[in-house]
């Protein structure tokens, strides 16, 4: 919604029934300031834009996230951001798997397309029944363009076919499509311009089960704080379409820690009997 003024913008919150989020010294609009003219809001389904909005704006301002950077982020970027979103989830609501990645390789709505060499969009079964999501590309992945091709993801696609579960069979996808310089942690803003590319994803792909690899994954996609070690092996549902999610370390880690790998494993069984009793 960059393109539409200030109050026209408002004016659609409100007729969506999202309240205005104004930060720190931007100004609020007066009830004055409100277009005269009938503006008619954008076909939307509201209910699940308030949720994902809202949503979005507690990652956006939720610093004490012990996985992202712990920066203050400038008004202007955040209400870039907002902005962003805002009309993002609108637009990709529309987009097949074809728009959506051609979307994901032109975005430059956060820093990150200024150091990245190429998006990467994810991989696998477009139809798939499981739905693995890690943090953000590495170098590997930003250099070959597909989500866990370097060390971590070798040993991801070891583990996948232990469980007699092919790369080509599962859909593989990251929170973030592009690489954080250095491999640091994604700041709020990067995640929150991201957000709507996997859940837009996520709603293509229509899986039946979610795997979130390591902490960072995990605590995004679960909306909360607690540790990898609390989270793993256990039932939880992205709470954004009930879908059933486990968590799991990330494979990086178990290359650091290969004493690790049977939870690893257990946490795997745990998806797969869920899987198993999910009706057809
Ligand atoms: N780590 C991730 O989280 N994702 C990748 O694609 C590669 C490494």
């Amino acid at each position: 919604m960059n393109s539409v003024n200030p109050a026209a913008r408002l004016h659609y919150l409100k007729a969506m029934g999202i309240q205005q989020w104004v930060r720190r010294s931007l100004p609020v609009l007066d009830a004055e300031e409100l277009p005269t003219e009938t503006i008619t809001p954008p076909s939307v389904n509201t209910a699940n834009l308030q949720t994902h909005l809202q949503s979005l704006r507690q990652g956006l301002r939720n610093n004490d996230k012990p996985t992202v950077i712990q920066k203050e982020i400038p008004a202007i970027v955040e209400t870039n951001a907002l902005n962003f979103i805002d009309r993002e989830v609108q637009v990709l609501a529309n987009l097949d798997w074809i728009a959506l990645e051609h979307r994901v390789t032109a975005c430059t709505a956060c820093r990150l397309h200024q150091s990245r060499t190429q998006t990467v969009f994810g991989a696998g079964n477009q139809q798939a029944d499981w739905l693995l999501i890690g943090e953000a590309p590495g170098a590997d992945e930003d250099l070959q363009g597909e989500p866990f091709v370097g060390k971590a993801g070798q040993l991801l696609t070891q583990i996948l076919t232990a469980l007699q579960l092919p790369r080509t069979q599962v859909y593989i996808a990251n929170v973030l499509k592009c690489r954080p310089p250095d491999n640091r942690n994604p700041a709020p803003d990067e995640l929150a311009c991201c957000t709507p590319f996997l859940d837009r994803q996520i709603a293509l792909i229509q899986p039946k089960i979610i795997i979130a690899l390591g902490a960072f994954a995990a605590q995004h996609l679960l909306n909360t704080n607690k540790p990898i070690g609390e989270l793993r092996g256990k039932q939880h549902s992205y709470a954004k379409t009930g879908i059933p999610l486990i968590a799991t370390y990330h494979p990086a880690y178990l290359l650091r820690s290969p004493s690790q790998k049977t939870k690893v494993w257990n946490d795997f069984q745990v998806a797969c009997q869920i899987f198993a009793n999910l009706q057809p």
